[in-house]
C-alpha cells in the first residue's frame, strides 16, 4: 500500500471542500488538506516542510480568481498537477482555464468518480514526467533524471536505472517492506530469470552511495524478507 498523497483543495464552499476533504481521505489514498481562499492557501503552501502532490483549484475564489492565482503558482516554480473545479462551464472559460497553467478542468457539479480519476491520471504523468521530485531522507530525488541531491551537503549522486527504480518503487511503498520476490518483479520484470542475489548486488551498491554509514543502514533497511524506506516523504 502506498502512503497518502498530500492533495490542497482550495475551495470557498464549505460543502463541497468538506464533502472533498471527506471523499479523499477514504482508503487512505490520499491524505487531503482544505483552504478557503487563496491568502489560507499561500499559508498552507509556504508551511515548512509541507508538499502536495496535487492541487484542486476552485475558479471562484473569495480573495483571488482562480485562473489568476493558478497562473502564480505556476510562476513560483509549482509544477504538480492543479485541477481547476468550475461553475462555468462556457469553452471561453475552459481555455482561459488551461491557458492560466492548469492541467485539467473540471464543471461543478462533478461526479466524484470522474473527479478521483482525473485526479489519478493527473498524477500518473506527473509521476513520470521529469519535474517529479521525492523526499528521501535527506535526499531530493529525482527519477527521470536518475539522481538524489543532497542540498545540505551540496552534493549529487548518480544512480543506475535499476537503482532509481528500485528506490521508485520502495518510495511508492511509503515506507511499507516490500519483498524481495516483488521488488525483483517490478524492477526486472516478471519473466525475467534474474534471482534474488542480483537485487541484493544492486541494493548493497546502493546503499553505498545512499548511506552515510553503509553499515549501519539507517535510510534502506532490510525488513521481512524484503526491504523498507525509511524517513519517506518531507
Ligand atoms: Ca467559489
Amino acid at each position: 500500500m502506498a502512503s497518502p498523497r498530500p492533495i490542497l483543495i482550495i475551495e470557498d464552499d464549505a460543502t463541497v471542500r468538506e464533502t472533498l476533504l471527506d471523499q479523499l481521505s477514504i482508503d487512505r489514498e490520499f491524505a487531503p488538506a482544505g483552504a478557503s481562499s487563496a491568502a489560507e492557501a499561500d499559508r498552507q503552501l509556504e508551511k515548512e516542510g509541507t508538499r502536495y502532490d496535487a492541487i484542486l483549484l476552485d475558479v471562484g475564489l473569495p480573495d483571488a480568481d482562480g485562473r489568476e492565482y493558478c497562473a502564480k503558482l505556476r510562476q513560483s516554480g509549482i509544477a504538480v498537477p492543479i485541477i481547476m473545479l468550475t461553475g462555468q462551464g462556457a469553452e471561453q472559460d475552459v481555455v482561459r482555464g488551461l491557458d492560466s497553467g492548469a492541467n485539467d478542468y473540471i464543471p461543478k457539479p462533478f461526479r466524484l468518480n470522474e473527479l478521483l480519476a482525473r485526479l489519478r491520471a493527473q498524477l500518473r504523468v506527473f509521476d513520470s514526467s521529469e519535474h517529479a521530485v521525492f523526499t528521501i531522507g535527506p535526499y531530493e530525488f529525482r527519477p527521470s533524471m536518475k539522481q538524489l541531491l543532497e542540498h545540505e551537503r551540496n552534493r549529487k549522486i548518480r544512480l543506475t536505472e535499476k537503482e532509481a527504480a528500485i528506490l521508485k518503487f520502495l518510495y511508492r511503498a511509503g515506507g511499507a517492506p516490500v519483498p524481495r520476490q516483488t521488488l525483483l518483479n517490478e524492477v526486472w520484470g516478471y519473466n525475467s530469470a534474474v534471482t534474488t542475489h542480483t537485487l541484493e548486488t544492486h541494493v548493497y551498491r546502493l546503499r553505498q552511495k545512499i548511506e552515510p554509514d553503509p553499515s549501519d543502514t539507517r535510510l534502506l533497511v532490510t525488513e521481512a524478507g524484503g526491504y523498507r524506506l525509511v524517513a519517506v516523504g518531507a
